[in-house]
């Protein structure tokens, strides 16, 4: 049966001398029509309010299994860059990380920041044009160094620094964490905090569970059937579309581990 689920009032019908066949061919003509018929209006909205709860329940078969970590802490820098050449230094402008509790797969809490670059302080038109972000949005704000303190205060405060707690911080690709930070913090010879010595690249998870390696973000949107959101390079949410891949994949059973370390 597909199609229409008329529920039909009897009194409200009797009331209107309409007999139901009649009803249904001047109404739903060659349709499939599914009726139920009650005798009180209560009832009526009391079988709707069962269905409703029903199609609730039915509507994912999620297969969430036991995970290794308290924390999914999704990070995705945007930089400094240029029309096909290399920038160096490339240098953070923004500097996001969502952080998901990894039972109620529910963002907790975010940390974002617009940092200021040293070096080539004029972001290009390319670069605006990429990522979204303008001048404005970068010019007296923190720099790398200071950004990584009120992150350091930020992981603190959300007591993801105890030896009892278990995060993972969760990128696309390896770019971020394996190239991105470390090469900035040895050119201004700043320290990389050893929490960012290891992390997801969600790409394996992604190959892990489907069984194809994907080139990028919007193909894993496209192949898990997740509508996008918001504007593609903007570091935030490129976040939230990365925390969405990873809640779809831990859906179908996936339990995320580290596929990449720095120590
Ligand atoms: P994404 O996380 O994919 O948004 O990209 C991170 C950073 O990589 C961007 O902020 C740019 O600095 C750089 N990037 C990404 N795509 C390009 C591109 N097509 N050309 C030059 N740089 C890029
Ligand atoms: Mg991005």
């Amino acid at each position: 049966m597909s199609g229409l689920l008329l529920d039909i009032f009897k009194v409200h019908c009797r009331a209107r001398r309409q007999h139901v066949k009649t009803f249904l061919a001047t109404h739903f003509n060659g349709q499939c029509v599914c009726v139920r018929t009650f005798q009180t209006y209560s009832s009526l909205l009391a079988a709707r309010k069962k269905m409703a709860t029903q199609s609730l329940t039915v509507e994912r078969k999620s297969q969430i299994k036991e995970q290794y970590f308290d924390y999914f802490l999704i990070l995705d820098f945007e930089a400094t860059c240029k029309e096909n050449e290399k920038i160096y230094p490339q240098e953070i402008i923004e500097f996001p990380v969502i952080k998901i509790n990894a039972k109620t797969l529910q963002v907790e809490s975010t940390f974002h920041q617009y940092v200021e670059p040293k070096v080539y302080k004029e972001l290009t038109p390319f670069c605006t044009q990429l990522t979204g972000i303008i001048q404005d949005m970068v010019d007296g704000k923190p720099h790398l160094e200071e950004t990584l303190q009120s992150f350091d205060k930020w992981m603190l405060d959300n007591k993801l620094l105890g030896a009892d707690t278990k995060s993972l911080f969760v990128t696309c690709g390896d770019w971020d964490l394996k190239t991105m930070l470390p090469s900035q913090c040895s050119y201004f010879k700043i320290p990389v905090p050893k929490y960012f010595g290891q992390w997801l690249n969600i790409k394996k998870g992604f190959a892990e569970v489907t069984g194809s390696y994907p080139r990028e973000m919007m193909g894993m949107l496209s192949s898990l059937q997740i509508p996008h959101q918001g504007r593609h390079h903007s570091g935030i949410d490129d976040c939230k579309n990365i925390g969405n891949i990873l809640v779809e994949l831990l859906h179908r059973g996936y339990v995320a581990k580290a596929s990449c370390s720095n120590r």
